[in-house]
């Protein structure tokens, strides 16, 4: 009998470290269509993602995106994601009208013919779309990627190493004009040093580059339309998101990306010159937060545990959302519907009885001190006040002003920066 023995080549033989390519994408639909399209295809020079784990998720994620090798099908590179199109398919307008949004993201150029699979998840852990494309790199229509921006004055506010190897952070200024431009070098100085306060970043920071983008805008501001404020700024970037007051987001990716062109990137903060009060992070995409409030330094960590860290909300209200399904366990290392609580917490428990609701209301609990903190099961969380639980009372994924991330948050991220940097056994 003839045994056949293949022997897989590593990722990282079959493709080319020299070369990023940009896949634009667009996502349309309503709230119970969803369409993917590819816009187009670019490159930039320089790889600067992982080159460890390519080929293993960490997070599922809203979406996720894989690149194979044509010719073997081995896995070259895969990311997870989510996407403002689908927390828009939850809105009220979502059930009457069709929306397109931009999605940008990055995989190493191939060496070889390449397929593309992009996917899309709903809140039960089905996939709602999918889509395949062949990608050939020597196809002459991938366009080289240029910046509009002269971005000579790029400012390292913390290299922590090569960016071959360290996770490159770029922090984008939005709505600062040329005469600004000191005030957001400061302001991302800020947003830096306030990020590796942090454990675990702080312990990490030899892995992390943060590298201020200069992108001016032509008019100082960012626009709020509940005040019938419109600026013109470099990524249209607005508050009012799904008509959410302090939610502030940009629509604008490709605009963004191309700002980004000749900046080593994997990561994106988006600091907005207002004192208004707001922002948002989604995994893998972009965090926007407003850089002139007093909240404005405990809400970019906040938002950048969304972005980077794939971490949930854990605050809750009475009459909150349903953007979770009951019967399913959320994705999100941080919350839990007990539906498969074994994949979560449960070795880093303190205290193994729940904590409901009411509970948290009594006297004693509320008598405690922080010290007296332990990781449990804790009923309120992710918009939810009952049905869903968090690990701790209370973490900068609750409280603005609670001063660090919960033991189980902390856990996560740290296994967020390995995953960019350090090959985790199989
Ligand atoms: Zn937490």
């Amino acid at each position: 009998m003839m045994t056949s023995l293949r022997v897989l080549s590593s990722p990282m033989d079959l493709i080319r470290n020299d070369f990023t390519l940009r896949l634009d994408y667009v996502f349309s639909g309503d709230a119970t269509h969803t369409e993917i399209a590819l816009a187009k295809m670019g490159k930039l020079e320089g790889w600067w993602g992982r080159t460890v784990n390519m080929d293993r998720f960490l997070l599922r994620g809203n979406g996720q995106i894989t690149l194979r090798d044509s010719a073997t099908n081995q896995v070259l590179y895969c990311n997870s994601f989510s996407t403002l199109f689908s927390e828009w398919q939850s809105t009220p307008e979502a059930t009457h009208t069709r929306k397109a949004f931009e999605n940008v993201y990055l995989v190493p150029m191939p060496k070889n013919t390449a397929y593309v699979t992009v996917q899309i998840f709903d809140k039960t852990d089905c996939i709602v779309a999918s889509f395949t494309h062949v990608v050939h790199p020597d196809d002459i229509l991938i366009r080289p990627v240029q910046s509009p921006y002269t971005l000579v004055k790029c400012r390292y506010v913390h290299k922590g190493g090569d960016s071959r190897e360290a996770i490159d952070i770029a922090i984008v200024g939005e709505g600062y004009t040329k005469e600004e431009m000191e005030i957001f070098y400061r302001d991302a100085k800020e947003t830096a040093d306030q990020i590796l306060s942090y454990e675990p970043f702080k312990s990490c920071a030899s892995r992390l580059n943060f590298i201020a983008v200069p992108v001016e805008s032509k008019e100082s501001g960012v626009s709020i339309p509940l005040k019938n404020e419109w600026k013109q700024t470099a990524f249209s970037s607005s508050f009012s998101t799904f008509y959410s007051d302090r939610y502030l987001t940009t629509l604008h990716l490709f605009d963004l990306h191309d700002a980004l062109a000749s900046v080593p990137y994997e990561h994106i903060i988006i600091l907005a010159n207002t004192d208004n009060y707001g922002g948002g992070g989604i995994l893998n995409s972009y965090v926007l937060t407003a850089a002139h409030n007093r909240w404005a330094m405990p809400v970019v960590v906040h938002e950048f545990g969304h972005s980077f860290g794939g971490l949930a909300d854990e605050y809750f209200y009475d009459d909150g959302t349903d953007q979770y399904d009951l019967n399913v366990e959320p994705w999100e290392p941080n919350i839990t519907t007990l539906v498969g609580f074994q994949s979560k917490w449960q070795d880093l428990l303190e205290m193994k009885e729940i904590v409901t609701k009411a509970d948290q209301k009594l006297p004693a609990y509320k008598a405690l001190v922080e010290s007296d903190y332990k990781v449990g099961i804790y009923e309120g969380g992710g918009y939810l006040s009952e049905g869903i639980y968090r690990p701790f009372p209370t973490c900068r994924m609750r409280d603005n002003t609670y001063p660090v991330f919960c033991p189980v948050c902390q856990r996560a991220i740290s296994r967020m920066i390995d995953y960019h940097t350090v090959t985790i056994a199989e």
